[in-house]
């Protein structure tokens, strides 16, 4: 078994959606899911060109995968994005909540779109995909469920009281909706990046300068590849008895 999860066929004949997926974190969990044998759907907000590159990414390996369109900010374009794939696939089996922004600002400052939009992206957008994607895996006794967090939901940074409170709501989200869903073998589990390469994180690394690094036991930022290893396997039948947990993945990061 490779890192890149060569010679794995953990999810052959599984159907997934991954939101966010066209760039960062999610595109290389959709590679990782397509890789061990899922059918992947790679969700997009506005870049239809980037979605349509991972799906080529996806179709050079080897995989398949489609673009999808949907905003799941909004209640209406997330129960139609999720609906969408499950009728296009005839099943949903993995959900991966991945979409999310930040809008950084200390509280004094911080305006109520600000708040709002972050809320609604990063914890809004959860809910809702969620809320449809349940319908679809309790009718077919099985789904697998894993969101985005992050280290930022318990230990947070200045300037961050929304970004922090919306994944502190997935990690409370995540443990309340496997009590609710356990009895139909559906699993839901979140994994909680800490600083990964990506452009989202790009300002706060050139900001904060190697001195991060100190804090980081591995001395190296992660890559989004570290994170899909820890997706795929919560999405994957070894991880079948666990369910309502957020798996850190941060290279050591002490406070
Ligand atoms: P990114 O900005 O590169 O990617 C985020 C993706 O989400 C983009 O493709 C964006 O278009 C999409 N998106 C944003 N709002 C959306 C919406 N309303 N509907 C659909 N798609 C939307 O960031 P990333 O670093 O890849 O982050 C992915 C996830 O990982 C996020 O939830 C983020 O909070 C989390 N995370 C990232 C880090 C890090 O260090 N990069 C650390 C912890 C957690």
């Amino acid at each position: 078994m490779g890192a890149d999860g060569q010679g794995m066929n953990r999810l052959q004949g599984k159907f997934a959606l991954v939101t966010g997926g066209s760039r960062g974190i999610g595109r290389a969990v959709a590679l990782r899911l397509a890789q061990e044998g899922a059918r992947v759907a790679v969700n997009y907000r506005a870049n239809a060109g980037a979605a349509e590159e991972v799906v080529a990414a996806i179709t050079a390996g080897g995989g398949q995968g489609q673009a999808f369109a949907g905003d799941v900010s909004q209640p209406e374009a997330a129960k139609a994005l999720v609906e969408g794939v499950a009728q296009e696939f005839g099943r949903l089996d993995i959900l991966v909540n991945n979409a999310g922004m930040v809008r950084d600002g200390l509280l004094l400052t911080m305006d109520d779109a600000q708040w709002r939009q972050v809320l609604a992206t990063n914890l809004d957008g959860v809910f809702y995909c969620c809320r449809t994607a349940a319908r679809i895996m309790l009718r077919q006794r099985y789904g697998r469920i894993v969101n985005m967090s992050s280290v930022a939901g318990d230990t947070p940074n200045r300037g961050q009281v929304n970004y922090a409170a919306s994944k502190g709501g997935i990690n409370a989200l995540t443990k309340a909706l496997a009590q609710e869903l356990a009895s139909k073998n559906i699993t839901v589990n979140a994994v909680a990046p800490g600083m990964i390469e990506t452009e989202m994180s790009q300002e706060v690394r050139e900001l904060a300068g190697p001195e991060i690094l100190k804090h980081i036991a591995l001395k190296r930022y992660g890559k989004p590849e570290d994170i899909a290893a820890a997706v795929a396997f919560l999405a994957s039948p070894d991880a079948d008895y666990i369910t309502g947990q957020v798996l850190r993945v941060d290279g050591g990061l002490a406070g």
